[in-house]
């Protein structure tokens, strides 16, 4: 079975301005390196569809959905502000629906056996959005809207989300807190893992062992050997344990040594090197099934060839 990278165009017209790192030339950049790599014709390429925005509430609060849908501009020029540092033009909540709905292709796709695993090149981001506001350049959140989609549509009981962005997946953790262990349908059926820089954005966020939440700040002196470490410490034995029968992935990049988002030192051989030991998980317990969706990462180059090595070690070449 061939990995699928799902992604879509309109993705690329969602713009906050010339000078916002989260620019419509990080699809490009991931673009550009799939094909110097060679790996556009091992993978399989898949158009995302938008979601059903009737999904939007099996993790968002009614009333703030109605909020983004009511706000969206119309007009060409015309700006709508989320936060200080995330806003829509016309074409964003075209991308955000796109965005959404990649995870819950990448769900059939893969539960259907059509790919083994999937990796969602899309954008916006979701990590940062909780379940009654967004911010940090997110809207809705992909990942746990797709996690949530899994858990009901497939029947599963065991869900892991992971979240290597260097920044906390405050938006994922409010979700698997507040929605998932709130309804007796879905509690203790996600455990949510992520590291981060710390103390750093989003500024709110506390170690934690205990699932279903398992959060691993760094320093901003970390290099690879002490993330490695971090991940071998602390997730990995809560991903044994857990046993899940599904692994989503956020993958932000932004932790990465030329990315000067984050003081942190990470390099594709890390990247390399923590998608190789989900997928020893994931063969273990979850048929190999991974989920992918992309966070940050705004060092160009070195996104795309993160990415590369990302994709790479899903495939396990
Ligand atoms: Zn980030």
């Amino acid at each position: 079975m061939p990995i699928g990278i799902i992604g879509h165009y309109r993705c690329n017209y969602h713009d906050m301005g010339d000078h916002h790192p989260e620019s419509p030339k990080r699809m490009d950049a991931i673009q550009d390196q799939l094909i110097r790599s060679g790996l556009d014709y091992v993978v399989r390429q898949i158009d995302a569809s938008p979601i059903d925005k009737n999904l939007l509430n099996l993790v968002h609060q009614q009333s703030y959905i109605d909020h983004v849908l009511a706000n969206a501009p119309q007009e060409k020029g015309a700006i709508f502000r989320l936060d200080d540092d995330t806003c829509m033009n016309s074409a964003s909540l075209e991308a955000i629906l796109y965005s959404a709905g990649a995870g819950i292709n990448a769900v059939d796709l893969v539960m259907n056996k059509e790919i083994s695993s999937a990796f969602c090149a899309t954008r916006p981001p979701g990590h940062h959005a909780e379940h009654d506001k967004g911010m940090g350049f997110c809207f809705f959140n992909n990942i746990a809207i797709a996690a949530a989609y899994a858990q009901q549509k497939y029947n599963l009981d065991r869900i892991a989300i992971v979240d290597f962005d260097v920044h906390h997946g405050n938006g994922s953790e409010d979700i698997v807190r507040n929605v998932f262990q709130q309804n007796s349908q879905t509690k203790d059926k996600f455990l949510f893992c992520s590291t981060y820089q710390y103390p750093f954005y989003p500024f709110e966020m506390q170690a934690s062992d205990t699932p279903p939440i398992i959060n691993t700040p760094l320093p901003a002196t970390t290099k690879g050997e002490e993330f490695r470490q971090a991940i071998t410490e602390h997730w990995l034995p809560a991903l044994e344990k857990f046993k899940p029968q599904l692994i989503f992935i956020s993958a932000g990049f932004d932790a990465h040594i030329e990315d000067e988002m984050s003081q942190i030192s990470l390099t594709e051989a890390d990247y390399r090197w923590v998608t190789d030991e989900l997928k020893t998980i994931a063969n273990k317990y979850s048929e190999g099934r991974i989920i992918s969706m992309l966070e940050g990462g705004y060092a160009l180059s070195a996104l795309g060839r993160s990415v590369v090595a990302h994709i790479n070690g899903l495939i396990g070449n």
